[in-house]
């Protein structure tokens, strides 16, 4: 008897962060996540999370579970291992909502793994066993995040994102004063979440580049694809783009324009992990290497995106760190813990999520059987 998807269960969980958490688009005090559970008619389930962004893809838990509503029946009775039909499916009964798709693709990818009793790494290419994540400072006053940055290094972090694109000289400040604090063995990369118009971008870029930047991310507003490529052409540091690529045909558009140096892969924005590997190939194809990164997912999308970060090659670089910023955990901490920056895979498989906390978990929102 082949596998069948019998039974979706979607849970609502409201995550607080550590301290509020600030990008120059607003701050953030808890994440409302949706876990989705996949059952099939064996024993085998899978899990996934939506950590929707209503900044970014306009979501939120009310509308990814309104987008399940009409997912969830659909997948009934289908084979939850032939994931790319499934995704088919999930865009041909709702438009959009990449975030809500992204927790049932992910659930299905964990089902994979623990159905062939491998890591998901491994079934996904198994370039590398580890990934180096940052970890992203808060938007604070400038001595503030040089404390931050000097905890963030005695904890082990050989990355930081620093988050700037409030105000132009005290960004120059924040990114001076870090580096002066941690020293030249650290890897320092900034993240103007569209704060900038290309002038000031340009203008920020070229006095923090002596700063040794590896690179900075998303400098001007989403749908600027020639303010990226002004800011490109004109800037030492390489651009990255963020919010201006959600689809592998956002990267296709924006590689063909040569807008940017380098893609920000997000589950939650371009749908899961199907997807996630369709923008490593594109821009791979055209020689843009690719970052994996993260809204504010705890373990399970975590996982997911670290997996996907050690499978492909052309994904060089990962900011894999929300679950550390959250206080609240819905696993157990060993699971894919970071020490020293490292995230390691282990052989686990699927996912390599064991145990969960079921009285954090709570009741589900909604069962579809
Ligand atoms: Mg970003």
């Amino acid at each position: 008897m082949p596998l069948e998807i019998r039974k979706i269960e979607a849970f609502v969980v409201s995550l607080g962060f550590r301290e509020p958490f600030r990008i120059s688009q607003g701050t953030s005090t808890v994440a409302r996540n949706v876990i989705v559970k996949i059952s099939t008619d064996n024993a085998v389930v899978g899990w996934g999370e939506s950590s929707p962004s209503q900044r970014v893809t306009r979501e939120n838990a009310d509308t990814v579970i309104a987008a399940l509503d009409k997912i969830g029946p659909a997948l009934l009775g289908n084979h939850p291992l032939r994931i790319e039909k499934n995704n088919e499916l999930m865009d041909s009964v709702v438009e959009g909502n990449p975030a809500a798709k992204a927790a049932v693709d992910i659930a299905m990818h964990d089902m994979l793994g623990r159905e062939t009793g491998k890591p998901l790494y491994l079934l996904m290419g198994g370039y590398r066993r580890e990934v180096l994540t940052d970890l992203t400072l808060s938007i604070k006053p400038p001595p503030e995040m040089a404390d931050d940055a000097a905890r963030a290094v005695r904890q082990g972090f050989r990355a930081l994102k620093v988050k700037i694109g409030i105000d132009p000289e005290e960004d120059v400040k924040r990114v001076e004063m870090i580096r002066e604090r941690v020293g030249n063995a650290i890897q320092i990369r900034v993240d103007a979440n569209q704060g900038y118009t290309p002038e000031q971008a340009i203008k920020v870029l070229s006095k923090i580049h002596r700063f040794d930047i590896e690179f900075v991310e998303q400098p001007v507003a989403a749908d600027d694809v020639k303010g990226l490529s002004q800011v490109r052409k004109n800037s030492q540091v390489p651009v990255m783009a963020d919010e201006s690529v959600h689809s592998p045909e956002d990267a296709l558009r924006l590689v063909e324009a040569k807008a940017v140096d380098l893609i920000n892969i997000k589950l939650m924005k371009c749908g899961g992990l199907v997807k996630g590997r369709k923008i490593a190939e594109i821009a791979e194809a055209a020689g843009v290497k690719c970052m994996v990164g993260c809204m504010s997912e705890c373990a399970f999308g975590i996982a997911a995106a670290v997996h996907l970060a050690a499978a492909i090659r052309n994904i060089q670089y990962a900011d894999l760190d929300s679950d550390y910023l959250l206080k609240d955990r819905l696993v157990r901490e060993e699971t894919l813990e970071i020490r020293n920056s490292m995230r390691v895979l282990s052989e686990e498989p699927g996912l390599g999520i064991a145990e969960i906390d079921r009285k954090l978990l709570g009741e589900p929102a909604r069962v579809y059987s």
